[in-house]
């Protein structure tokens, strides 16, 4: 998988994420990053990228010269049509589906925003997918794109060493994940759940799947719509519910 990030903060990109998962299958080869800086395709003699909105209002606007030639040079040495994702908070909302989806791609372009957005006429014309990450604002694309690389790339075989801890996790199978616990046996006077150290597979994997469904129904009901439950889940969920009202 290669990524690329069109933004006027590459360093920003490269430093966030050359460290610890990511980081190492960047050095494993198994994924490539560049930040390509807008800012080195400006005509502006200035170095200007960004100008006033036509219309008016406040702030500033990412003209559409530097980022689609920024966009070219990448583009231009691809022997593939690559997927043109603009990071914004008017996108579609991202999700784990869209991660996996992601992952098949062979080669990926990020389009960080600044200010207040980029011309319209350049999304237009490069962008094939615009994603948020949540009905809130942020000061530009760079996180974003970054939250976007980590998750899809833990998607990539090769990336997480231990291939199974991916599909544990939440919304793996449409579910939260359970509790974890780790050592000591007891701290600050807490025990960890007695069935955890029993050894017995069967029974761990049965009280992790009840945890899954629990805490699932309690903080996420929504998920529960379209995750896979067998009809027995679903009465176990439907009678903790109902006890839980009756405490
Ligand atoms: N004026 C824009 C609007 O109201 O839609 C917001 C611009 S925002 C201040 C600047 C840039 O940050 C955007 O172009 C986008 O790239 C990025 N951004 C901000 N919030 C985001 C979010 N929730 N998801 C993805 N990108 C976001």
């Amino acid at each position: 998988m290669e990524y690329y990030v069109l933004t006027l903060f590459p360093d920003m990109i490269m430093q966030g994420l050359q460290t610890s998962i990511i980081g190492r299958a960047i050095e494993e080869d198994i994924l490539r990053l560049e930040a390509v800086n807008i800012r080195d395709y400006t005509n502006s003699r200035h170095g200007k990228t960004d100008d006033y909105p036509y219309g008016g209002g406040a702030g500033m606007v990412m003209q559409a010269q530097p980022v689609y030639d920024a966009f070219r040079s990448v583009a231009d040495r691809l022997s593939y049509k690559p997927r043109v994702v603009y990071l914004t908070p008017q996108g579609k909302v991202f999700d784990q589906a869209m991660a996996r989806e992601l992952a098949l791609e062979k080669g990926i372009v990020f389009l960080c925003g600044h200010y207040e957005g980029i011309d319209e006429r350049v999304i237009g014309e490069i962008v094939t997918d615009e994603i948020s990450i949540g009905d809130f604002v942020l000061t530009g694309g760079e996180l974003p794109a970054m939250c976007l690389i980590d998750a899809i790339s833990r998607m990539i075989p090769g990336v997480l060493h231990n291939e199974d801890s991916a599909e544990d996790d939440s919304f793996g199978g449409g579910l939260l994940e359970h509790p974890q616990y780790s050592r000591p046996e007891v701290w600050n006077g807490i025990p960890v759940p007695r069935i955890l150290l029993s050894g017995d597979h069967a029974k761990v994997d049965a009280w992790r799947r009840e945890q899954s469904l629990i805490r699932t129904a309690e903080r996420r009901p929504d998920l529960l719509e379209t995750a896979a439950i067998s009809p027995k889940e679903r009465e176990f969920i439907r009678k903790y519910l109902a006890n839980r009202d009756v405490l």
